[in-house]
């Protein structure tokens, strides 16, 4: 049994245990904590044990990981558990040390995605190997940056990558620790559709009572998988107590979740499904045709503006707009965020557009 998961390898995995688990404490704290946890996951549908050995903080003082030393815990819990091993890394140093201890599968932290330098160095030491290489998205919305981590990688010839999404940084307060922006991924995996993509849903609630919902939407949306913070005292925890759950409450997790599958062979379901994509086409092309004739109108405002010499922001005029159509959006099930975003986009288009004719 122990053999046979040794000699599966990452797309193997991926292929078998759909979802694929990644879960483990935010920190390695001790010996006894390490393999506790990872005893109590052993007979789960976890496939890897993860554990931070160096922790990046966002504050000096703080619980900055046990180092080297922990890699000797992850060893116990291959040897014991015959659950892979999984670490963050973020320097040339902490590359040789885990391939050292055969850790089976380093990720890019998400202050480490933001920095070319950083990922550039973790990409030249790690040229070559068959370990899984996972990036997780950088601190802040740029998916370029995300982007350019994962091309690095991939030309030091690293073959099993895939990518961890944990959420973005905002200025405002939200909900979230960090804010799923779920456009960023299905962006990125349109980008790559090969490239194995989990969810980190601890990173992104900060919370969990919230990690069911998230991982959810995660299935939803052809997650490969999901990383868990699991720790068998959450509160007590030296990093992230608020975010851990309990190796029992992630098996009722698992066991709650939907998994849904990509898609169905039976003819009905793609007939029902075909039709009704054919109804979104004609649709979305109706709503480009509007678009383009709003933009008409807003020509001949400019015009009529440029002739006046009148200003193309209008604030009082545009907020007036903004409140009718949160409250139109209502009476459509159209959430007040969406038309928030949706009309400033519009409108933004417009100034670009009474802009030129101005500036004529
Ligand atoms: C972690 O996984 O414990 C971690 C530090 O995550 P992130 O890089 O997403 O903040
Ligand atoms: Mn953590």
């Amino acid at each position: 049994m122990e053999n046979k998961k040794e000699l599966r390898t990452w797309l193997d995995d991926l292929a078998l245990n759909h979802p694929l688990v990644i879960a483990g404490p935010c920190s390695a704290e001790t010996e006894e904590q390490v393999l506790k946890i990872a005893h109590e996951l052993k007979d789960t549908d976890v496939s890897y044990f993860r554990a931070g050995i160096w922790k990046p903080r966002t504050r000096p003082g703080m619980f900055e990981g046990v180092g080297a030393l922990g890699l000797k815990w992850l060893q116990r819990v291959k040897a014991e558990t015959g659950m892979k091993t999984a670490t963050e890394v973020a320097n040339a140093a902490h590359v040789k040390l885990a391939l050292e201890h055969d850790v089976d599968l380093l990720w890019i932290g998400a202050r480490s995605t933001v920095s070319p330098f950083i990922v550039q160095e973790i990409a030249d030491a790690l040229e070559g190997t068959d370990k899984i290489v996972l990036v997780k998205n950088p601190v802040n919305p740029d998916l370029a940056l995300w982007l350019g981590a994962i091309e690095r990688l991939a030309t030091a010839n690293i073959k099993n990558l895939g990518v961890i999404h944990r959420g973005f940084s905002t200025y405002e307060k939200t909900k979230y620790r960090n804010t799923p922006e779920w456009q960023l991924a299905i962006e990125l995996q349109s980008k790559f559709p090969d490239l194995p993509i989990i969810n980190d849903p601890s990173h992104i609630t900060g919370k969990r009572d919230m990690i069911f919902d998230v991982s959810q939407t995660a299935l939803d949306l052809n997650f490969d998988g999901l990383m868990i913070e699991t720790h068998y005292d959450p509160e007590n925890a030296w990093s992230d107590a608020a975010q851990q759950v309990t190796p029992s409450t992630l098996v009722q997790i698992m066991k709650d979740l939907k998994i849904r599958k990509e898609t169905d062979p039976e003819a009905d379901y793609n007939d029902a499904l075909n039709n009704l994509r054919a109804k979104i086409d004609v649709i979305d092309n109706q709503i480009i045709e509007l678009l383009g004739k709003r933009m008409v109108v807003a020509d001949g405002i400019g015009t009529l503006k440029r002739q006046k010499n009148v200003s193309v922001l209008q604030s009082k005029r545009w907020n007036e707009i903004l409140g009718k159509m949160v409250l139109e959006g209502q009476e459509h099930g159209l959430s007040e965020e969406f038309i928030l975003k949706m009309f400033k986009a519009i409108h933004q288009e417009s100034i670009n557009h009474q802009e030129k004719i101005i500036k004529k």
